[in-house]
């Protein structure tokens, strides 16, 4: 039976048991939220042993050169030391505004003590000073060492009920990060982009959207955004504005309920996109938000035509428990 060590300490993993579970088990704080290797907030560093490439799957290549792995998919064949990550991978940051985009979706605004090399869509564990730990992608970097977060407020929610109603400016936040493949690459500046999301799905596709222009992308930007009713969506008169300033970017409100309103769309996002835009060969699509839709969505565009490459998504999976 393998064993995890953990500086002094040596405990047996029991059966299919995670580095995760057997730590937490065994009474070790380890900081952790999804439990099924998309949010990045539970990685750590081997010292010794092996690390099954699924539990590196997505990390860069410099954090795999260094023994960094997810600790809640980490089912390891043979011993292993693992240990918490160095500072080059824990920023301490400071939280410098809090702001309302809509009564539901917090702008937060964070200054990291080191800036680090994060492409806007990445998405970054946030740490409460108590551990709790929550994923959040970057919509902006307005500075080098500032990140943009949106912060959609969840009832009972701990992380963005916090940020919603207790944190203040100034307090003090470890980040984490980043992960994801939700970025803008140069290179190919005149295929047509579609990004789509829903609620605080659009704070990726805000930062990819937002980076594509400066990068000089050229070929037609379509932006869907879904939420439930009106009060769900954010940022409109911002991307309206884009539009009217960048003739290849189009922008469409879409809402899943309600009475038909000029410019927004009434249904399911996934209808009105592939409603819109049967065949997406050589498309590239950023998907974000609700995991079920974006899910359904990568499907469906893989269908339509989109290669499996082009098509970048971050689901926002629900923390564990
Ligand atoms: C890769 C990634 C990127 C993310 N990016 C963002 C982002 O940019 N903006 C953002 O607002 N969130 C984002 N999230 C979600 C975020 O990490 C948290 O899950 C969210 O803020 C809720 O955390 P909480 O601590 O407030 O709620 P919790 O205390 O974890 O949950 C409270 C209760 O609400 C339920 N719950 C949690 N989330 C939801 C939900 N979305 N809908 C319905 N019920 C829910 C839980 O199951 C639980 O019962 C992202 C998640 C991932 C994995």
């Amino acid at each position: 039976m393998p064993v995890v060590r953990w500086g002094e300490q040596t405990f047996p993993l029991h059966g299919n048991e995670t580095v995760l579970d057997a730590l937490l088990r065994n009474g070790v704080s380890v900081s952790y939220a999804c439990k099924s290797g998309s949010c990045g907030s539970c990685m750590l560093q081997a010292r010794e042993g092996t690390v099954p490439a699924r539990a590196q799957a997505g990390l860069k290549d410099s954090w795999k050169a260094q023994g960094y792995f997810l600790a809640c998919v980490c089912v390891p064949e043979a011993d292993l030391a693992a240990a918490p990550l160095g500072a080059e991978a824990r920023i301490r940051a400071t939280i410098i505004s809090l702001g309302n985009l809509s009564p539901s979706v917090k702008q937060v605004l964070v200054r990291r003590d080191v800036a680090s090399d994060i492409r806007p869509g990445q998405y970054i564990a946030i740490i409460r000073p108590d551990g709790l730990a929550r994923s959040y992608s970057v919509a902006g970097l307005p500075e080098e060492d500032v990140l943009e977060f949106h912060v959609r407020l969840i009832p009972n929610g701990r992380m963005s009920g916090w940020l919603h109603n207790d944190a203040c400016v100034g307090d003090r936040v470890t980040t984490l990060g980043p992960s994801g493949e939700c970025f803008y690459v140069p290179g190919n500046e005149d295929q047509p982009l579609l990004l789509a999301g829903t609620g605080t799905g659009l704070a990726p596709l805000w930062g990819v959207l937002r980076d594509a222009l400066r990068c000089g992308h050229r070929g037609p930007i379509h932006v869907f955004h879904g939420a439930v009713h009106q009060g769900g969506l954010y940022l409109c008169d911002e991307l309206r504005s884009l539009t009217q300033t960048h003739e290849h970017v189009t922008y469409t409100p879409v809402l899943l309920t309600g009475d038909p309103i000029p410019g927004t769309e009434i249904g399911a996002i996934d209808k009105v996109i592939l409603g819109r835009f049967p065949k997406l060969a050589g498309w590239r699509a950023y998907l974000a938000g609700d995991p079920d839709i974006v899910r359904s969505l990568k499907m469906q565009l893989f269908l339509a035509g989109a290669g499996s490459r082009d098509i970048l998504a971050d689901a926002f999976l629900h923390s564990a428990d």
